[in-house]
């Protein structure tokens, strides 16, 4: 194997999947923001230890050779900035809808800036969270993604007439176009797409969007209302990234919170 078909790379460990008896594919999101999708040969045979470096979610600095069709993993290791702080399940739950969300705005060969850091961070700050916070962190995760994508709710005019849209009195809803891009006024709404949202929610959804992930869990929102903004989430994700988000449904009903 000669040097220049080899390279080092740092990526956080977003997905592995089986190939073959012995053989992992391992999903790995780059430092410049790009998909990787490598083999680990050997990585499921008992006693083999370059699975255990390759764990989920975790950041790793892998050797790669270049092959003909996916290149391989030689080694890996935990990067030194990794805390390694432990996933607990729920936390695990939360980590795995911030690598699905990943796996499904990154592309391979398109460099995608401030999305390793921002996931880092997220999944970071969720190991480290309560059940609570990371529920939050990882609501939070979904729509700075979605935005970073060019995908931004309108949370407060009207998104054909620009008018201000007003959430009305406390515990009242607001008509949401997915289509269109965030709220509309009474004027504007067609029955067809627009969705009501409970306005409490919506107003927590711009909160979560724009608070760094280590002040989320500073903030007073409460379970309940986490879920709505999650749901919220969820659907704009089917709309705007084109993917139903299949690791919330372990979220929504494995009982975990
Ligand atoms: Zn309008």
């Amino acid at each position: 194997m000669s040097a220049s078909r080899t390279y080092k790379a740092r990526g956080i460990v977003l997905r592995k999947t089986k190939l073959g008896e012995k053989d992992l594919i391992v999903t790995l999101l780059s430092e410049d923001g790009s998909l990787l999708r490598a083999v680990a040969k050997g990585a499921r045979k008992p006693g083999g230890s370059l699975a255990a470096r390759i764990d989920l979610f975790r950041v790793v600095d892998a050797l790669l050779a270049k092959g003909r069709n996916l290149d391989v993993i030689a080694e890996a290791k935990l990067a030194a900035d990794d805390d390694a702080v432990p996933f607990g399940l729920e936390q695990s739950a939360c980590a795995s809808v911030v690598a699905e969300i990943v796996c499904t705005v990154a592309q391979e060969g398109l460099e995608h800036p401030r999305l390793f850091a921002m996931t880092s961070t997220a999944l970071s700050e969720i190991a480290r969270s309560d059940a609570r916070t990371a529920l939050a962190v990882m609501t939070a995760d979904l729509l700075k993604t979605l935005a970073s994508e060019g995908f931004t709710p309108s949370f407060d005019t009207c998104v054909v007439c620009g008018k201000p849209v007003n959430a009305g009195n406390a515990g009242g809803s607001v008509a949401v176009s997915l289509e269109d891009g965030g709220v509309v006024c009474p004027l504007c709404q067609r029955p067809s797409d627009a969705v009501l949202v409970d306005a409490a929610v919506l107003a927590w959804a711009k909160v979560l969007l724009y608070t760094r992930f280590a002040d989320v869990g500073g903030l007073e929102i409460d379970e309940r209302t986490t879920f709505g903004v999650l749901h919220f989430a969820r659907q704009w994700a089917r709309v705007h990234a084109g993917k139903d988000l299949k690791s919330l449904d372990f979220v929504f009903t494995g009982g975990l919170f």
